[in-house]
């Protein structure tokens, strides 16, 4: 990734100014537009697979793209190219990337009673976006952190342990590199945000009952709603603001009621196997404290509630192979991968766990890890421990010398580099 992290910089060099759409002032230290989208579509999959990887519901992202386009289309950009993902996240979050990449998890979407509740979200990253809050946020230390994040773990993978893989290494700083908006941002956003979700025909309400639901989450469950909380500074004066402005609008809009289906039967799936989410988080945070035992009963039960879920699954496959069940493990990794197909994540779990008894089932994981997300040093370093399984030692080469390319100075290159000198001894 580091090549990656040189073009950002190349980029950000570029930066010179550019004018708001918002404000209509010219701004400096302001990306480009072109820049700004090309930022934008480098920086989504990483920010997706840290967010476990797209929820695969046809019917949920139709809803979430439709809802996400009609407030876009209002917005003042509306023509870029928008995408509005659902991910499998099962903390409460919504993020915004430079250029119109949005992502929202299956927690907040579970919490959320109405399309106006989800215009208001949508909205809100969307103002985000047309601001351009982030796009003078990014620097070269937040860049570079992404891509700096250790993947020690996995380099032995024989020795490997599953809690250091139970989020994935080379993503760890992923959320890192989201901008944390001030709290005039915030302030812009929302009115923004509001002002677009009533262009778009929703009800105001709908910003209202979802600024509440964070805010009482927030008291209950502050876990849950961190990673939003810390880029997107919530507090009860905001609540406040938002509905001082709702009385502001016409006497008409005001009386407009948040529609609830088909909002609530789309998002019934998501609320169906939120317990299993909340079982299998728990198990999640015993894994990664060295619990695995423990660990598997919260798991095994998550199973049991959803078996469809791919992305438990592979976290049952860790403990399990914490747990020296190797095979039993081996074998969830790879139903795992074929319930959740678009999860990073889980296909390099599958390729770690079979990279001993089954190195060729490795590479077929490692190529869809590939195209899933690119770029990363990590896929080809296990692609060359997979060959020399094989004993395939001029392909092994090869992605050696990929890896030590992609990360030249990092622990995956340094250790690619050590592999390279050991097979020209051989
Ligand atoms: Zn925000």
């Amino acid at each position: 990734m580091r090549g990656k992290v040189f073009l950002f910089l190349a980029l950000l060099g570029l930066a010179g100014c550019a004018t708001n759409p918002v404000t209509g002032k010219v701004e400096l230290d302001l990306l480009g537009e072109e820049q700004e989208l090309l930022l934008g579509a480098q920086l989504a999959p990483a920010l997706i697979q840290d967010a476990l990887g797209p929820i695969d519901d046809p019917r949920l992202n139709k809803l979430v793209e439709e809802v996400g386009l009609k407030v876009a289309q209002v917005s003042h950009r509306p023509r870029l190219p928008y995408v509005f993902t659902p991910v499998n996240d099962p903390a409460v979050n919504a993020f915004a990337l430079p250029g119109g990449k949005i992502c929202i998890t299956r927690g907040l979407l579970a919490r959320l009673d109405s399309e106006d509740g989800l215009a208001a979200v949508l909205g809100h990253e969307v103002a985000h976006v047309t601001a351009r809050h982030a796009v003078a946020a990014y620097n070269r230390q937040v860049l570079t952190s992404l891509f700096l994040a250790s993947s020690a773990a996995v380099l032995e993978a024989k020795e490997v342990r599953g809690r250091e893989l139970i989020w994935v290494g080379g993503l760890v700083a992923a959320q890192a590199i989201l901008a944390k908006y001030s709290r005039d941002q915030e302030r812009q956003s929302d009115a923004l945000g509001l002002q677009y979700a009533v262009a778009a025909g929703y009800s105001p309400w709908g910003m209202v009952e979802t600024q509440k639901v964070l805010l009482s989450l927030h008291r209950q469950q502050p876990t849950l709603v961190e990673r939003l909380f810390a880029s997107h500074p919530h507090s009860s004066e905001r609540l406040l603001a938002t509905q001082r402005l709702v009385e502001q609008l016409p006497a008409d809009v005001v009386a407009r009621t948040p529609r609830k289906e088909p909002f609530l039967e789309v998002t019934a799936p998501l609320r169906q196997v939120q317990p299993a989410w909340e079982a299998a988080t728990e198990g999640r945070q015993l894994v990664q404290q060295g619990q695995p035992a423990k660990a598997l009963h919260p798991l095994v039960r998550a199973k049991e509630l959803a078996p469809q879920e791919g992305v438990i699954r592979t976290w049952l496959a860790v403990a399990l192979w914490d747990t020296d069940q190797r095979g039993a493990a081996r074998e969830e990794a790879l139903v795992a991968v074929t319930l959740a197909p678009r999860v990073f994540f889980s296909r390099l779990v599958a390729a770690i766990f079979s990279l001993d008894r089954d190195p060729t089932m490795s590479l077929t994981q490692l190529e869809e890890a590939e195209r899933l997300l690119s770029g990363t040093a990590l896929v080809p370093f296990l692609q060359g421990r997979a060959h020399e399984q094989l004993h395939q030692r001029a392909q092994a080469v090869e992605a050696y010398r990929e890896a030590l390319r992609r990360d030249p100075q990092g622990e995956v290159g340094q250790a690619a580099a050590a592999r390279l000198r050991a097979l020209e001894n051989l």
